[in-house]
């Protein structure tokens, strides 16, 4: 079912989409994928109540859609990370700049991520939420970039794999803009380049 004007695989014109390369996956694609993820999630943590923590701002998009799709009680929490080093203007460790409000110890934890690439933001996260003591904790990520990973994920539920592009849309910004747009595409390379250049 068309539910909006970009479902389709070609990008339409104007100044929302440009600078946008080929869509890797439509709206409607991720959707259903999204359904089956939450089949799976219900189906595993029946009677568990289990603790949705996210990231914000990416993954708003795919956690609203997954808890709406989720047939089993749920709580939500979110925590916010700030990558970017004050004094020297650049990119800069992981800090944590709003943690949970949910007590994590003895509960079932389900991490959900937008996007890994690394791995090495996640891996900084989940050590500090296993310190706290869950009963267990375990991860879903809508999209994979498995090319570059870094540190070792314990990832139960995955979306979809993408190549090692720099992608934008559901969630995925680029200087935030393209964040809100329902389908994933490529940036294309020149919009890239003029940033670092
Ligand atoms: P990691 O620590 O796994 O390398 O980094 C993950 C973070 O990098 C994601 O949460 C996201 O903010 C950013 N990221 C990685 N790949 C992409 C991409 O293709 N597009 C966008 N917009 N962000 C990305």
């Amino acid at each position: 079912m068309e539910t909006t004007a970009f479902s389709t695989s070609t990008i339409p014109g104007g100044e929302l989409t440009r600078g946008l390369g080929r869509v890797l996956l439509t709206e409607a694609e991720i959707h259903q994928r999204i359904g089956e993820l939450a089949a799976q999630i219900s189906s595993d943590y029946a009677g568990l109540n289990p603790l949705l923590v996210g990231v914000l701002k990416g993954v708003i998009f795919f956690m609203s859609d997954l808890l709406r799709a989720v047939t089993i009680p749920v709580t939500v929490d979110f925590i916010a990370i700030s990558r970017y080093d004050a004094q020297r203007k650049t990119k800069g460790p992981v800090r944590l700049i709003k943690d949970l409000d949910e007590t994590v110890e003895g509960r079932h934890l389900l991490f959900v991520e937008d996007i890994i690439d690394t791995g090495l933001t996640l891996n900084y996260l989940l050590r500090i939420l296993r310190a706290r003591g869950p009963a267990s904790l375990q991860v879903c990520t809508l999209f994979n970039k498995p090319e570059h990973r870094l540190a070792s994920i314990p990832l139960k539920y995955k979306g979809f794999d993408l190549p090692d592009r720099f992608v934008v849309g559901f969630g995925l910004d680029y200087r935030e803009s393209y964040r809100h747009l329902p389908f994933v595409a490529e940036l294309r390379p020149e919009v890239l380049q003029l940033d670092t250049a």
